[in-house]
């Protein structure tokens, strides 16, 4: 059994802050703004898990009323959120996702960014796709006044912990939820 979610996210990059993508901090004149570290890219992706069980959204979870998540780095946030699929009895599949943002040049960063969200989300890193593009100046993101981030993610349901005895004979392959390619 499989599900699927999506996610979108956006957020004012502003002089003054970090900008922080996929868990990675970026050298840049601007930062996103938010109540969190801002990471537009891993809001997304926590969005499109918790779409995905029917669980809301990130705000619903993690309120920005609520101080214990100021400045918070997102990805504490996106293992909080893989524990949440795991009590729903599902596990990441793969992810695909896509960084809206006229500048900077995010390609080199995005190998780390995959790492990070493989690590937290507990698969590999073929599962984890990102794509960045720009919307040729036009619109928020041509106008650098904001970063969006789209993603869509597939989950797997995981295998009950205990099975009856006929069932786990007749199981001979592993579930494909940790599948590596
Ligand atoms: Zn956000």
């Amino acid at each position: 059994m499989m599900r699927i979610g999506h996610g979108y996210d956006v957020h004012p990059l502003v002089v003054g802050r970090d900008l922080i993508l996929g868990g990675v901090k970026i050298p840049h004149g601007k930062g996103l703004l938010g109540h969190s570290d801002a990471d537009a890219l891993i809001h997304a992706i926590c969005d499109a898990c918790l779409g995905a069980v029917g669980l809301g959204d990130i705000g619903r979870h993690f309120p920005d009323s609520d101080a214990q998540y100021k400045n918070i780095d997102s990805r504490v946030l996106l293992r909080q959120v893989r524990e949440q699929l795991r009590a729903k009895g599902y596990a990441a599949g793969n992810i695909d996702s896509t960084i809206i943002a006229q500048a900077p040049k995010l390609a080199p960063y995005v190998p780390q960014m995959i790492e990070n969200i493989a690590a937290d989300l507990g698969v590999a890193r073929g599962d984890v796709n990102i794509k960045a593009t720009t919307t040729e100046r036009l619109g928020f993101t041509g106008r650098e006044e904001g970063i969006a981030a789209h993603a869509v993610v597939l989950l797997i349901k995981t295998p009950l912990k205990k099975t009856s005895k006929k069932k786990s004979q007749t199981r001979e392959r592993k579930t494909p939820a940790r599948r590596r390619r």
